[in-house]
């Protein structure tokens, strides 16, 4: 071979013989054939990898774990939390047909619903889904779909999915459930009966702030719509940021139970602080816990900017569920672009923070957020 032969060709390609403990990044856009008989069998589905847009060992590696997490038979990476949410829904609806949804949804689902869908020809009736006449009232003989998550941010309102899925059964629709918030470890939605669980592995499932990405998980048949769905708009997830999401998610459960204690403890704690004006932290989450988010609204007396100043090593971002302490302000982020009456109807105000705990000592939070209090009465 001429040096430019050998430059493009003496690498190490297989990695069988290779015996490595964690699985190996397939950092690769296709993979190779040795004959037409061999190609001829990834259409026979003998060979399972042809193009990585298609499918790739570390993407499916990250849907199958999330799957079985989530008590599902199927999974599909995406390439984030909304392209998870848009392939599932377009798994199950269609131009001309009607979802139902809640209308406390994650700021990004609402506008994707509301917009983008709307333009496309799918139309979303968002109603309050605390009223069981009002989802009901809401079906029409377009409708296939009802929408939800299982907690709602930032007041952290639990779905109850149950109820749900019976509506749904009654009405011959299907449901999904956005369960980002939640997480396996505290809830199973599909196994309560729910078609297709959205998750934005960006948050919890990734749990260290480093990279977007989703998943989708139900049965076999309505993930492999979501799949397609995936593969032809292209919203597939690199090889690399799964390989990175699968190792954060090994740490789930442990994050996720001194996460979940962290909140316990401070919710506690503020609840007992006259200058807290509400604590939104649900109780009836899951037997494991309640969540890792803690809504607050200081009262009046407290000056807003004082207490983001006086927060110390906790740092205001506009994401949630790494593993540090994080504050942000639902008023000038993710609810800003809502009209003050629907701001006003949620409770989003001037003094609400949502706060997102971390895996740090519960003595420290609730000394720092004590410190930011005290610093902000005026
Ligand atoms: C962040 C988030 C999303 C969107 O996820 P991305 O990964 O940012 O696309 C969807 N739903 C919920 C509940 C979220 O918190």
């Amino acid at each position: 071979m001429k040096f430019t032969t050998k430059v493009v060709h003496s690498q190490l390609k297989g990695t069988e013989e290779i015996r490595s403990k964690t699985t190996p990044i397939y950092q690769t856009s296709a993979f190779t054939f040795e004959s037409l008989e061999e190609l001829e069998g990834f259409y026979e589905g003998k060979s399972p990898y042809l193009y990585t847009r298609t499918g790739n060992p570390n993407t499916d590696e990250l849907g199958r774990m999330v799957a079985a997490l989530e008590g599902a038979p199927a999974g599909v990476a995406t390439s984030s939390g909304l392209s998870a949410i848009l392939a599932s829904v377009l798994a199950v609806v269609k131009s001309g047909d009607h979802i139902v949804a809640a209308e406390d949804l994650y700021g990004g689902t609402f506008h994707m619903l509301k917009e983008e869908l709307k333009g496309l020809g799918i139309e979303t009736t968002f109603v309050d889904f605390t009223k069981r006449d009002d989802i009901e009232g809401a079906i029409t003989p377009q409708t296939k779909l009802l929408y939800s998550e299982t907690v709602t941010n930032p007041f952290m309102r639990v779905e109850d999915i149950p109820l749900l899925v019976e509506i749904a059964k009654a009405h011959n629709l299907k449901t999904i459930i956005d369960n980002t918030f939640a997480t396996p470890y505290l809830c199973q939605p599909f196994l309560d009966g729910v078609d297709l669980v959205a998750h934005s592995a960006t948050k919890y499932i990734g749990g260290h702030s480093d990279i977007t990405a989703g998943v989708v998980v139900g049965n076999e048949d309505l993930v492999k719509k979501a799949r397609e769905k995936v593969v032809n708009i292209g919203s597939n997830l690199s090889p690399f940021e799964a390989w990175l999401t699968v190792r954060g998610a090994k740490t789930l459960a442990l994050r996720m139970g001194t996460q979940a204690h962290n909140s316990r403890v401070l919710a506690d704690e503020l609840r007992n602080n006259s200058h807290v004006k509400h604590v939104y932290y649900p109780d009836n989450l899951s037997e494991k816990g309640n969540g890792a988010i803690v809504t607050i609204e200081l009262d009046p007396s407290c000056d807003i900017s004082a207490f983001f100043k006086s927060l110390g090593w906790i740092k205001i971002v506009p994401t949630l569920a790494g593993v540090e302490t994080t504050v942000s302000y639902p008023l000038g982020t993710s609810h800003r672009a809502l009209p003050e009456e629907a701001q006003e109807k949620l409770g989003i105000n001037t003094h609400v923070v949502r706060i997102s705990l971390g895996i740090e000592d519960a003595d420290d939070i609730v000394t720092q957020f004590n410190e930011a209090i005290k610093n902000s009465i005026s």
